[in-house]
């Protein structure tokens, strides 16, 4: 039997949309330049697994299942290598696009990202104390006093932008955090958007990032050979105070935390979980890929009544 070139798998790749492909076994819903659905390699019930047609691969913020078309009909079809190849290479019912215009594609994704990340950067920039804002009035109504780290500041920022015209929508308090990458370079933000009176904004969801998150944390002290881990601001702000002598970061977001790229510096990570399912595995995804790094890591979690570290100071307080 010929073995199958590299070319020729190349070729039946760029031939197929892996959105049409996973779409005949997944629900698959678009958002922004990709599509969503829930996770044929994990049981879950918000959406996680991604689907990217313009780099030709999935992956999934939960349980970190990732690849190409092959592996998916490998996986999830149960079909050999060759039974793939041969599937996508004679499938002329399938819908198959044009390469020219996937190379069109992925120009403009490469554009979007970088105008987004410049976008952030302006916010981050035009952004200020939170002393005497709303942001604070947020902070002390989940329990967290004190000076702020910072890497914590507050604007007022537009929340969306009309997808029709381009038109910022119109600006609204936020809490504004910052992303660094790994060289420390702040290349994207996390924003809570609030009301006036320092309550999250009645929004579907009023976290919002911007630029670039993936790859980056939000650093509450600096870069130090320990440092505490966890999944949002205000965990991390709850930590750092219960934790004053510690260096505490946050991934922004579950899924992103087995993602971050932590300067070698940092040898040990403790990893503060919260502790739902998509918590737990995050945490677990999170060390193995640390201690692969050659890192020492250690994971804890708020005592089990408590969803979160600050649901914790919220519930000691009360
Ligand atoms: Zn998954």
């Amino acid at each position: 039997m010929a073995t199958i070139s590299k070319a020729e798998t190349d070729e039946v790749k760029a031939r197929h949309q892996l959105s049409a492909i996973i779409g005949r076994t997944v629900k698959l819903r678009k958002a922004g330049n990709e599509y969503v659905g829930l996770c044929p390699y994990h049981s879950e019930k918000s959406p996680s697994f991604r689907v990217n047609d313009s780099k030709g691969l999935f992956h999934c913020f939960g349980c970190g299942a990732s690849g190409d078309i092959f592996k998916y009909l490998m996986d999830i079809e149960g079909l050999s290598f060759r039974e793939a190849f041969a599937a996508l290479a004679d499938a002329a019912n399938l819908p198959t696009v044009d390469p020219k215009q996937r190379q069109q594609q992925a120009r403009a994704e490469t554009a979007d990202r970088a105008a987004a990340i410049l976008s952030a950067q302006a916010q981050w920039h035009d952004a200020r104390t939170i002393r005497g804002t709303p942001a604070e009035l947020y902070l002390r109504s989940r329990g967290i006093m004190g000076d702020m780290p910072p890497t914590i500041r507050f604007a007022r920022v537009p929340a969306w932008k009309n997808p029709k015209t381009g038109a910022d929508g119109p600006a609204l308090p936020a809490l504004i955090a910052a992303c660094q990458n790994r060289a420390g370079k702040i290349v994207g933000v996390q924003r809570i958007f609030l009301t006036k009176e320092g309550t999250k904004a009645s929004m579907a969801n009023p976290k919002l990032s911007l630029g670039q998150v993936r790859g980056c944390a939000l650093r509450l002290g600096p870069i130090a050979p320990h440092i505490i881990l966890c999944e949002g601001p205000e965990d991390g702000l709850t930590l750092r105070q219960k934790h004053p002598r510690a260096s505490v970061w946050v991934s922004l977001g579950t899924g992103a935390m087995p993602h971050i790229e932590l300067p070698d510096v940092i040898r040990r990570v403790t990893i503060a979980g919260d502790n739902n399912a998509p918590g737990r595995l995050a945490a677990e995804t999170a060390s193995a890929a640390f201690i692969e790094q050659g890192r020492e890591v250690q994971a804890i979690y708020p005592p089990r009544k408590f969803a979160d570290w600050n649901d914790e100071l919220m519930g000691v307080l009360a």
